[in-house]
């Protein structure tokens, strides 16, 4: 992660290395936290932010879903984007907000903090070959929503990921995906997952598990106009050995190709033809270059 020069904390820009926490933090100590990630993107007015509103909106749903209620509002949270775009004199750049518990006597009553980070690139990439990830379905499983409100996003849900991830690494792999309690596939560690069979398009649906991704969002929306069929539905593992693509979607990797899945080729191993008309759909949207959806481009 490369350091930028401001990060804003709690109300007012700071230095990126006076953006501390004291050790007891329950954010650190329960993971009681919520975050949303997203791209500013450089555009011909200038650097504008990706569905900061949505990514936004699912921040204080977040936080309702698991009763709590956050210090900033939308609107304020909006604005500090802004002002950590221009104070870093940034262009293109990965934002994360990040509200999380601070110190207190007891986590049902100590406040949020909260901090908007900007970065040039994000964390948490697994270089993938030229052709994409090898993935892993892994023996960790998501947990029920009963026991995790997975559309939510929340800090300590990551620790699921994080075990999917580091066992699908230790077996030879560069990614997880995962299954729900019914054996269906649900995602990847970090991302959505979509597969395409006989030129049809098909993704879990939110109830399967899935966080409702943004970028699993753009792309069923670029992919409808782009006259692809669309099928959000139940899929099962062996779908995905007898696809013709399978890849990832998210905030971070953008669309990422799946070259195999448990060691069995996916296709013909390489980047399908719909995977890369979606990129080539997505980067136009995400730069300003298409009029189609110019209300998802916040300018800086
Ligand atoms: N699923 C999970 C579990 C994630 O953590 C992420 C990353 N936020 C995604 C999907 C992708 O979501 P988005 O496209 O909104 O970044």
């Amino acid at each position: 992660m490369e350091q930028q020069q401001v990060i804003w904390y709690d109300g007012e820009l700071v230095p990126w290395s006076s953006a501390q926490t004291h050790i007891t933090s329950y954010g650190l100590m329960l993971g009681i936290g919520f975050f949303e990630a997203f791209r500013c993107f450089e555009t011909k007015d200038g650097p504008a932010l990706f569905r900061v509103d949505d990514h936004l909106r699912r921040l204080h749903e977040s936080g309702h879903t698991y009763l709590r209620t956050f210090p900033y509002s939308s609107e304020q949270l909006k604005a500090a984007c802004k002002e950590v775009v221009r104070a870093n004199g940034l262009s293109e750049c990965y934002l994360r907000v990040l509200v999380f518990l601070g110190e207190g006597a007891n986590p049902a009553t100590t406040p949020f903090r909260t901090a908007v980070i900007a970065t040039t690139a994000g964390p948490y990439v697994n270089e993938p070959d030229a052709n994409g990830f090898h993935a892993k379905i892994s023996n960790v499983q998501r947990p029920a929503p009963s026991a995790l409100p997975f559309t939510a996003k929340a800090t300590g849900q990551y620790l699921n990921a994080s075990l999917a991830l580091i066992d699908a690494l230790a077996g030879g792999y560069d990614s997880a995906i995962l299954l729900n309690q019914s054996g269906h596939v649900v995602d990847g560690y970090i991302h959505n997952i979509f597969a395409v069979r006989r030129g049809v398009l098909r993704t879990p649906p939110v109830s399967s598990g899935a966080l409702a991704g943004i970028t699993r969002d753009t792309v069923l929306r670029v992919a409808e106009e782009l006259d692809i069929p669309v099928e959000v539905e139940d899929i099962l593992p062996a779908e995905l050995y007898n696809a013709d693509e399978v890849f990832l979607t998210g905030t971070q990797a953008g669309i990422m190709p799946i070259a195999s899945v448990d060691r069995r080729k996916v296709g013909d191993g390489k980047p399908g033809a719909v995977a890369r008309a979606l990129s080539a759909a997505v980067d136009d949207v995400v730069h300003g270059r298409t009029q189609a959806h110019a209300d998802w481009l916040e300018p800086v």
